[in-house]
């Protein structure tokens, strides 16, 4: 609910880099039925974390892709996931001194406020009923389809989401900040403005 995915979207057309969204391939795989997706749709349902192993195979693969650079959105969500990825990059990177985290700050309160007015549509377009409401009540504006609330938008599930970003994202941050690669954003402003 910090935005991280429309930010993550922005500066992979500004820069050709290749985004990975583990939320949005675990989406893609649910959506399509397949194996992967009906193990992981309990998981995203009640806003627990995709075990790791599922996880970080679902990234090694994408990685594959050719691209001048990639963005992850969402990953790595843990300390196990962060590991894994160091390794990976040492397997196929020569060097990873250009590795930054990207922070986008959201206080509790506005992430609630955000998740529970969020609708979604299945071209991928998301509004915001107060911010960026659809021209047509529950219509997408592109696509005309119906919109949905994302299962995991309900607020019990938001409040076990917090809860698990508290937990295990804060040590990735503190790995990052102690590397001097973190990069701190105020995910309250403009879209515009957090992007430049
Ligand atoms: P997101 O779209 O990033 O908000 O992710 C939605 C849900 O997908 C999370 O609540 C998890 O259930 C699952 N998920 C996304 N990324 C990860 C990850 N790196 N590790 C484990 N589960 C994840």
């Amino acid at each position: 609910g910090s935005g991280k995915g429309t930010q993550a979207e922005m500066l992979a057309k500004a820069t050709l880099w290749k985004k990975i969204s583990t939320g949005d391939l675990f989406r893609a795989e649910i959506a399509a039925g397949t194996k992967l997706g009906k193990a992981a749709a309990k998981y995203l349902k009640s806003g627990k974390l995709v075990p790791d192993k599922v996880t970080v195979s679902l990234v090694e693969h994408s990685l594959k892709q050719k691209a001048p650079g990639f963005i992850f959105d969402g990953f790595p969500r843990n300390k196990k996931q962060l590991n894994e990825l160091l390794l990976i990059f040492k397997k196929i990177l020569k060097k990873y001194d250009q590795v930054y985290a990207l922070e986008v700050a959201v206080s509790d309160k506005e992430v609630k406020q955000r998740l529970s007015q969020r609708r979604m549509c299945a071209c991928g377009k998301v509004y915001h009923l107060v911010y960026n409401p659809p021209i047509n009540a529950g219509v997408c504006d592109i696509c005309g389809s119906k919109l949905f609330i994302r299962n995991d938008d309900k607020p019990k599930v938001i409040a076990h989401r917090l809860h698990v970003y508290h937990q295990a994202g804060e040590p990735i941050l503190d790995y990052f900040i102690k590397q001097g690669k973190l990069i701190k954003i105020d995910g309250e402003q403009k879209k515009k403005k957090i992007h430049d």
